[in-house]
C-alpha cells in the first residue's frame, strides 16, 4: 500500500516599512551591527512599543489578496522564550486573534493539475536579532538591528500532498508578496523563508505526526528537504517504529536534516495578551480603502495578456514572472504595437536567453525596450531577415549600438529590389546553361541550385522570399 504525504507551510516574510514594528529605528539592510537599535528594540524595561500603521496596512493588503477576512479587531501577545538574540525575553506576535484569517491560494502542478490550498491565518510579529559565531574564534556576537523588524507569518493549511504543490505554493505566494510591493521577499536576505511541516500516512487514515523543518530560505533547499524527511518518516515507520514530533534543520552541504528538538522538550511560550498595546482596530472603510488600492495581481495580469495581446498561457506565464519582466514587454508593445506576438517570441527567446547567458538581470540589460523594438521594426518592414535579426541583436547586447546604426555600418541592408534581384537572377542563369537546361527538361530539384547561387551572389542579402518568387517566374519562362 502507499503512502500519502501531508505538507502545511509556515512562511515568515519581512515587511518592508522604513522603520521597526513598534520602534522608530531604520530597518535597511547591511548597516554595521547594532546601529539601527533604541531602547524599544533593544528590549530596554519600562519602554512602551507603538505600532507602525504601514505594517498593518501591508498585512491587511496581502490578506485581501489571497481572498482572507480582515479581523477588524485582532490583539497582540506575548511569547516568551529566552534566547540572547531576543532581549526582552518575549515576541510580540499575535497568537489568539490574528489579523488575517481563511484566505487561499491557487495553484497548479504538472501532476496534480489547479488545486486550491488554504491559508489557514496571517498574523503580524516582530523578528529576533542575529547571533553570529562565523570567523569568530569561540565567541558569539549579536546584531540587533533585524531585532524589531516587522515580519507577517503566512500559515497554511495542511493541504498539499506532494513536495511540487508546496514549491508551486510557495512560489506562487512569493509572487503576489513581490507584485503588492508589501516585501522586497529576498530569499538570500531572509526576507522569505519558511518552516515545513511534513507528515505521512496511508490514504484515508486520520493525519500521521508531523515534524517541522525549520527556517529555509531557497525552493531547491525546501524541496530537497521535504523529499528527504518523506523518505526518513516512511523508513521509521515500516521499520516499526514511530515518527516523533520535532523540529528539524537542514544541512544543504550535506544533504540531510537532523533533530533540533522534539515537542518533549518545546518551550512552553506561556502565551499571554500583550499589556503595552491595545487591541488592534482597523475599520471597515480602511479596509475598503486599501482594497481600492490593490495592484494588479498576477494571474490577473496573466489572463489580461492573454487576451489583449493573443499571448499563449506559456508566454503570459513566462512574461508576468515579475512587474520588472511584464513592464519592460508592454513598452516594448508600446513601441511596436503592430505585433505584440512577435514581441512577446523575441523577448522571451532571443532577449531573455542571451540576458541569461551573459548572467545578468532585465534591470541591467544593455538595451531598452525602444531600442529592441527598432530591431523589431527592421524585420517587420524586410529591411533585414529573422536570421540577420540574431546577429543584429547579438552586436546590440554586446556594444549597446542601435539596429538601424549597425544595419548601416555593416550594409546588412536586405536587397528587396524585383530589379536588383532579378539582375542577379539573370547573371546565374546565363552562367549556368546546363544547369537551366536540366531544370527546364524536368529535373526541378536543381531549384534550390538557384537559390542557393543567388543567395552567394547577394551575400546573403537578398530577400529570400523574393528570390524563390521571382525564380519561380524567371526559370519558367523560356
Ligand atoms: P506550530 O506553532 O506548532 O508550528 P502552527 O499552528 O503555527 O503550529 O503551524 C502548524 C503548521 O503545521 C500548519 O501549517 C499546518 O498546516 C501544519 N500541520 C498541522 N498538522 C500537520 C500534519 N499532520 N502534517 C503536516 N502538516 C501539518
Ligand atoms: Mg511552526
Ligand atoms: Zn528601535
Amino acid at each position: 500500500m502507499s503512502w500519502e504525504v501531508v505538507i502545511g507551510l509556515e512562511v515568515h516574510c519581512q515587511i518592508n516599512t522604513k522603520t521597526k514594528a513598534f520602534c522608530g529605528c531604520s530597518t535597511t539592510f547591511g548597516a554595521e551591527p547594532n546601529t539601527q537599535t533604541c531602547p524599544v528594540c533593544l528590549g530596554m524595561p519600562g519602554q512602551l512599543p507603538v505600532l507602525n500603521s504601514v505594517a498593518v496596512d501591508k498585512t491587511i493588503l496581502t490578506g485581501l489578496a489571497i481572498a482572507g477576512d480582515i479581523n477588524l479587531e485582532s490583539k497582540f501577545d506575548r511569547k516568551n522564550y529566552f534566547y540572547p538574540d531576543l532581549p526582552k525575553g518575549y515576541q510580540i506576535t499575535q497568537f489568539t486573534v490574528p489579523l488575517v484569517e481563511h484566505g487561499h491560494i491557487d495553484i497548479v502542478t504538472k501532476s496534480s493539475g489547479a488545486k486550491r490550498i488554504g491559508v489557514t491565518r496571517i498574523h503580524m510579529e516582530e523578528d529576533a536579532g542575529k547571533s553570529m559565531h562565523e570567523g569568530l574564534d569561540a565567541v558569539s556576537h549579536i546584531d540587533l538591528n533585524r531585532s524589531g523588524i516587522p515580519l507577517m507569518e503566512i500559515v497554511s493549511e495542511p493541504d498539499m500532498r506532494s513536495a511540487d504543490e508546496a514549491i508551486a505554493y510557495l512560489k506562487n505566494l512569493h509572487q503576489v508578496i513581490r507584485f503588492l510591493g508589501v516585501s522586497g521577499a529576498d530569499m538570500e536576505k531572509g526576507q522569505f523563508r519558511c518552516d515545513a511541516n511534513v507528515s505521512v500516512r496511508r490514504p484515508g487514515e486520520p493525519f500521521g505526526t508531523r515534524t517541522e523543518m525549520k527556517n529555509m530560505n531557497s525552493f531547491r533547499f525546501i524541496k530537497q528537504a521535504i523529499d528527504y524527511e518523506v523518505v526518513r518518516q516512511i523508513e521509521v515507520i515500516e521499520d516499526g517504529g514511530k515518527v516523533i514530533q520535532e523540529s528539524r534543520l537542514w544541512d544543504s552541504v550535506k544533504n540531510e536534516s537532523r533533530s533540533m528538538r522534539s515537542k518533549e522538550e518545546a518551550n512552553d511560550y506561556r502565551y499571554f495578551p500583550e499589556p503595552d498595546l491595545p487591541p488592534l482596530r482597523v475599520s471597515q472603510l480602511e479596509v475598503d480603502n486599501i482594497k481600492a488600492g490593490m495592484p494588479e495581481l498576477p494571474h490577473q495580469l496573466r489572463a489580461r495578456f492573454e487576451a489583449e495581446f493573443g499571448l499563449s498561457a506559456y508566454d503570459a506565464d513566462v512574461l508576468t514572472q515579475t512587474r520588472e519582466l511584464s513592464d519592460w514587454y508592454e513598452a516594448l508593445v508600446a513601441a511596436h504595437p503592430a505585433d505584440p506576438k512577435r514581441c512577446a517570441n523575441w523577448m522571451a527567446n532571443e532577449l531573455l536567453g542571451r540576458l541569461k547567458e551573459m548572467n545578468k538581470d532585465l534591470a541591467h540589460c544593455p538595451i531598452s525596450a525602444q531600442a529592441f523594438a527598432q530591431l523589431l521594426d527592421r524585420m517587420a518592414d524586410s529591411t533585414i531577415s529573422g536570421k540577420t535579426g540574431k546577429d543584429v541583436l547579438d552586436a546590440m547586447m554586446e556594444t549597446g549600438v542601435s539596429a538601424d546604426d549597425f544595419i548601416e555600418a555593416k550594409g546588412l541592408k536586405q536587397v528587396s529590389d524585383s530589379g536588383a534581384i532579378d539582375t542577379m537572377i539573370q547573371t546565374i542563369m546565363d552562367a549556368s546553361p546546363n544547369q537551366l537546361e536540366a531544370y527546364r527538361g524536368g529535373k526541378e530539384k536543381l531549384f534550390g541550385f538557384f537559390v542557393g547561387q543567388v543567395m552567394k551572389a547577394s551575400k546573403g542579402q537578398a530577400n529570400p522570399a523574393m528570390v524563390n518568387q521571382r525564380l519561380k517566374e524567371l526559370l519558367k519562362a523560356s
